[in-house]
């Protein structure tokens, strides 16, 4: 069985606050890259005892070129560098699975540790067909569109919450925190989240055949919203269509093409 993960960084374990994710240059070093490349660790060792024969890691934090090549797992593969191709890069109908690893909530989620959707600077929003939506949404579109299902999503309590609201209650979620506020809540060890990891992950390839592919009808009609006034002065054209000072609007023949904004 070949697995894709997906990773982020915010939802990992140990991580709480945006200085680890790469604010703060010294921290994102010393705390957030080796962090990261532990959950992916147990992710893949979860994996292995699963059944997995080929594993390809996603680097999709931020411009890319977020792990650490002494620390990689020797039984995966790792897409990463800057100027990726798209989201899910690597990604191709092959793949039986997918997981979404240290994802977060979406912007607004009040109890979401670093809830955000894309920029967190820029405060931006987005809705599908009406659906107002966060970043699983956006990478389970991508992956769908392949035919491959998202299986497991790993992060803090909410991201599982709104995992299993948008893509049901048959894939696995591993809850390695849970959020007060946005740059604070209740962390476990990581030596404990791994543990979870590694078992959320030899399960999770059970639940294949359950798991259904993410999708939506097309054309997908997207909206944007920038709640940082500075940041919609920023945005060039085009981005689809700029409906009043800080909303756009466009219409996508594919999930691929959902990044545009
Ligand atoms: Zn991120």
């Amino acid at each position: 069985m070949r697995v894709y993960i997906s990773t982020d960084m915010e939802g990992i374990s140990g991580i709480s606050t945006f200085a680890q994710c790469g604010r703060d240059p010294a921290r994102y070093e010393a705390e957030g890259r080796p962090l990261l490349m532990a959950d992916i660790s147990a992710c893949v060792d979860g994996l292995i005892e699963g059944g997995a024969s080929y594993i390809l890691v996603g680097d999709g934090h931020a411009s890319g070129c977020n792990f650490i090549p002494e620390l990689m797992h020797p039984d995966a593969d790792y897409f990463t560098g800057t100027e990726r191709p798209r989201a899910a890069s690597g990604l191709d109908e092959s793949f039986d699975a997918a997981i979404l690893l240290g994802y977060h909530a979406m912007n607004g989620t009040e109890t979401g540790m670093m809830h955000h959707t894309q920029s967190s600077k820029a405060e931006t929003k987005y809705w599908y067909n009406g659906v107002e939506s966060g970043e699983i949404v956006q990478s389970s579109l991508v992956i769908g569109h392949f035919d491959v299902p998202v299986v497991m999503v790993t992060g803090d309590l909410a991201t599982c919450e709104e995992a299993h609201h948008f893509l049901g209650d048959d894939i696995v979620t591993v809850a390695v925190k849970e959020g007060f506020s946005r740059q604070c809540g209740i962390l476990i060890a990581p030596e404990m989240a791994h543990e979870m990891l590694r078992e959320g992950a030899a399960e999770c390839l059970s639940r294949v055949e359950l798991c259904k592919p993410f999708k939506m009808d097309l054309p997908i009609e997207g909206k944007m919203i920038v709640q940082t006034p500075e940041y919609a002065e920023k945005r060039g054209e085009n981005l689809g269509k700029k409906i009043n000072e800080n909303t756009w609007v466009a219409s996508f023949e594919s999930p691929l093409d959902i990044y545009r904004f």
